[in-house]
């Protein structure tokens, strides 16, 4: 009981930063005289489309599996390529919508794979500058899989003190066709559609080089929870994308009340941000821990859907000096994990302009993984990937500034690797 107050007198004490922004969200609205695009839609929404121009009721199960096809599995940028779509809907399609994709301001390959892509949503209204909202995503080829780390908010209200984007404010939740997007538009240049020759710096088999999904991108995806659930559906649909549920990662820094909601509807592999194993340090690092203490958020982990041996949860720890890395924090996380069928991605931190942090010694590195790998945890260290494609980034930044990327602050910082490597069961 003595430690108990003595702890709640010391958080009240401690100056407190806000756990969120002000949101700016606005609602996604189509600018007047613009064409919308088919690309991302799910099918319920597909179905819509077709009964606004006039299909009957009747064929539309038919017709949306044709789009579903020619979308998903062709990728296909015309209407007119839909050759069992008849003469008169496709002129009726073309006359009404498109299938567009987010434009890609700008691409970087890296000598090891990685792709990084800036692309522009189509824009949605004044708060977008009429211009469009701009996000990342990023892939990384590996020898087994190919992972893409997609957005799933522009900007992010969430306050985390290592992470650069916790600096920008929200603009808005990204739609669900703006989440499906950023895998075509990946599938488009990697040439991983069904029929198109796979590019030759691609990882994972012929024809699939991106075989997993991160929802590590920049935002809370639990904060755009419907858009992220009906994403996943689309992304998992095996007549369309076909990626296992298995190997679409959702990570939160912890918004425990929508931790269920996740797993029973979007049935993904779940991502914990955790980067500390006490209450006090945890409530500076990541602010939402303010809200759901540790105890609360990892029994939202021990009680996730499906969650086994199989398909055990990733916690990612950012080592930082002095702050979260000493043997003893590192047999504290074995023993907060006791029970939940997990494995740990440690993270190397490289600070950022302004940060307060440095990274932990390599020795204290190893040693601390040393000690969660003997606890029978894998826990690998993970270096970051692009390195080389990194200094044109700072130009980007400033042309982008407010709606710049998670994807490439964690790529900058070395952070990324905590999503691009939470990539999913085998
Ligand atoms: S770590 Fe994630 S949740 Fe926290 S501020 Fe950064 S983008 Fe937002």
């Amino acid at each position: 009981m003595a430690t108990a107050s003595f702890d709640t007198a010391r958080r009240e004490a401690r100056p407190v930063s806000p756990i969120e922004k002000a949101p700016e969200v606005t609602a996604l609205a189509t600018v007047p005289g613009r064409k919308r695009s088919l690309v991302g839609l799910t099918r319920a929404d597909l179905k819509q489309a077709l009964i606004d121009i006039g299909v009957a009721e009747r064929e539309t199960r038919m017709r949306v599996s044709q789009l579903w096809h020619w979308i998903y599995v062709r990728g296909a940028r015309e209407f007119a390529e839909m050759t069992n779509v008849g003469k008169v809907l496709k002129a009726q399609l073309a006359d009404a919508y498109t299938l567009e994709r987010p434009e890609v301001v700008s691409e970087q390959v890296s000598r090891d794979g990685t792709r990084k892509w800036l692309l522009r949503m189509a824009p949605t209204g004044a708060h977008d500058h009429n211009r469009g909202a701009e996000i990342e995503c990023v892939y990384i080829p590996g020898d087994d899989r190919g992972t893409l780390c997609v957005s799933s908010q522009v900007g992010c209200t969430l306050t985390c003190s290592f992470c650069h984007t916790g600096t920008q404010r929200l603009v808005r939740n990204l739609s669900t066709a703006e989440i499906v997007s950023q895998l075509v538009v990946a599938r488009d240049a990697l040439g991983d559609f069904a029929g198109q020759m796979p590019s030759k710096d691609g990882g994972g088999e012929v024809g699939r080089l991106v075989t997993n999904i991160v929802f590590m991108g920049m935002g809370e995806p639990l904060y755009n929870l419907d858009a992220v659930i009906d994403a996943v559906s689309v992304m998992s649909d095996q007549e369309g994308l076909a990626l296992s549920r298995r190997r679409i990662t959702v990570s939160t820094s912890g918004v425990v009340p929508q931790i269920e909601r996740l797993g029973l509807e979007a049935n993904a592999m779940l991502a914990i941000s955790l980067h500390a194993v006490r209450d006090d340090l945890r409530d500076e690092l990541v602010p939402l821990n303010r809200k759901y203490p540790i105890a609360q958020l990892l029994d939202a982990c021990r009680n996730y859907p499906g969650v086994s041996n199989a398909r055990r949860i990733t916690f990612e720890y950012v080592m930082l000096k002095g702050v979260n890395d000493s043997d003893a924090d590192a047999r504290a996380l074995v023993r907060l994990l006791k029970g939940i069928p997990a494995k740990i991605n440690l993270i190397p931190f490289n600070p950022w302009p302004g940060s307060k942090y440095e990274c932990s010694d390599w020795e204290r590195i190893d040693r601390f993984s040393e000690i969660v790998f003997n606890a029978g945890y894998a826990s690998p260290v993970r270096t970051p990937r692009g390195r080389d494609i990194l200094a044109a980034c700072g130009q980007l930044k400033s042309e982008t500034e407010k709606m710049r990327a998670r994807a490439r602050m964690l790529m900058e910082e070395g952070l990324g690797a905590e999503g691009f490597y939470a990539g999913g069961e085998d």
